[in-house]
């Protein structure tokens, strides 16, 4: 499928093929769980702020249809491509079969810097991008929530949108909305506070004392911030962060509290007086005992793999490791390996969780959205860890294998129309 073809989904694409060599799946069937199920790619023209019309390119994938609607975020970045989408949205397929949800995968991108953009440019924009959507949507279709570059505001104006076109306020439309319109006590902060569940459970694991370890984490937007301050809750040392203009080092602690009101009032944590500047290349080797990947696809490759010092890799991205580093990763024992589908699916579980009180308009505590999102994470790491240790292949092997193997089984159940 060459319309997709493109280096994230290339990767993708090298990980199914070694799932699907390691358990012979048969080449029929190997088609028809890797590619997506439908694509579209759209002309939003938006009116700009200083009289122009700026036509921008919007994208959204849908990975497979065959457990009930497709799920996951919107994405607003300049790199957006795509193949990327295509990529990601192939990873949520995974993530929510790994995770147990009745859902597909999916994901959707508009090219754009929504740091350049204004909020109204950001509101005409998303507007347009969701009438546009109209025909390839819906509650029971498939369901956006926020990605990079995107937020509750987003997600807002999305819902708003499509109501307007209804007739009537459809929340279920999408997820990770601001709570006072239906969106789930815990959302924002459940992509985070799943990777600190899960790298503290590891620590467990492997014999690591939190008030020992100091942990490492690329990206200070929702999911590393929240990240973040869910270790520091743990009693792990944060000596490193980053965000897209460079990182910080502080091997005596950075003061997440201070960094978190400097990035709020600058938009960014660059100048932070707590720690010393350093390149995004000189965090990711750091020495630490947890390295946190949360920003963008691609960043432990075969170039740097061999140079990481951590004990535990918690991929709070979505495929920050290449295949090329995973052949390295593979002989470095010391490292264990939270992978990407396991390690950030709290995001997805909560937005299953938002779903399904909008379609029953009924709404639970924070405590039974954190209690019931912990539950199924656990089952998950033991579900992905048990597997990796009785065939002795890596967690990503195990975690990918669990989620494409459950999809495998209801396509082969279901069967083939007609
Ligand atoms: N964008 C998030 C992810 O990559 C969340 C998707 C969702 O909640 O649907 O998992």
């Amino acid at each position: 499928m060459d319309i997709y073809d493109h280096p994230t989904f290339r990767m993708a694409c090298q990980q199914f093929d070694r799932v699907a060599e390691y358990w012979q799946i048969p080449a029929d069937e190997q088609a028809r769980l890797k590619f997506p199920k439908r694509s579209m790619t759209v002309a939003l023209p938006v009116h700009m702020d200083d009289g122009r019309t700026k036509v921008f390119t919007g994208h959204r994938v849908q990975h497979h249809l065959t457990l009930g609607p497709t799920k996951g975020g919107l994405r607003y970045h300049p790199a957006v491509a795509l193949g990327e989408v295509a990529a990601l949205a192939m990873w949520m397929s995974w993530k929510c079969a790994l995770a147990g949800l009745p859902y597909g995968g999916a994901k959707g991108g508009i090219a754009c810097d929504p740091l350049h953009l204004s909020q109204t440019e950001l509101e005409r924009l998303t507007r347009r991008y969701t009438q546009e959507m109209i025909p390839f949507i819906g509650e029971k279709v498939d369901v956006m929530a926020p990605d990079m570059g995107t937020n509750e505001q987003t997600m807002a104006w999305m819902m708003d949108t499509y109501s307007v076109h209804t007739g009537y306020t459809v929340p279920s439309i999408v997820t990770g909305k601001p709570v006072s319109i239906g969106g789930s006590l815990g959302r924002r902060e459940s992509t985070g506070r799943g990777v600190g569940y899960l790298i503290n459970r590891t620590m467990d694991t492997i014999g690591l004392e939190p008030g020992h370890s100091r942990a490492v984490v690329q990206g200070f937007g929702n999911v590393g911030s929240v990240a973040a301050f869910s270790l520091a809750k743990y009693g792990v040392k944060i000596v490193g962060v980053s965000d897209v203009s460079g990182g910080l080092h502080n091997a005596a602690g950075i003061d997440l509290w201070e960094l978190e009101k400097y990035a709020a009032a600058k938009r960014t944590i660059a100048g932070f007086a707590g720690a010393e500047h350093v390149t995004n290349e000189q965090l990711l080797e750091l020495p630490c005992e947890i390295l946190v990947p949360a920003a963008m696809e691609r960043q432990i490759t075969g170039g740097n793999a061999a140079k990481i010092k951590c004990r535990i890799l918690a991929e709070a991205a979505n495929g920050p490791t290449t295949p090329e580093a995973d052949v390295i990763l593979d002989q470095r024992e010391e490292i264990f390996i939270l992978p990407d589908i396991l390690c950030n699916a709290g995001g997805v579980i909560v937005s299953y969780f938002e779903w399904v009180q909008d379609l029953q308009s009924f709404f639970w505590t924070e405590t039974e959205v954190m209690d019931k999102l912990f539950r199924i994470l656990e089952g998950a790491f033991l579900q992905v860890l048990a597997l990796s240790r009785k065939q002795k292949v890596s967690m990503r092997m195990a975690a990918l294998s669990v989620g494409i193997k459950r999809v495998q089984e209801a396509k082969k159940i279901r069967g083939l129309f007609p």
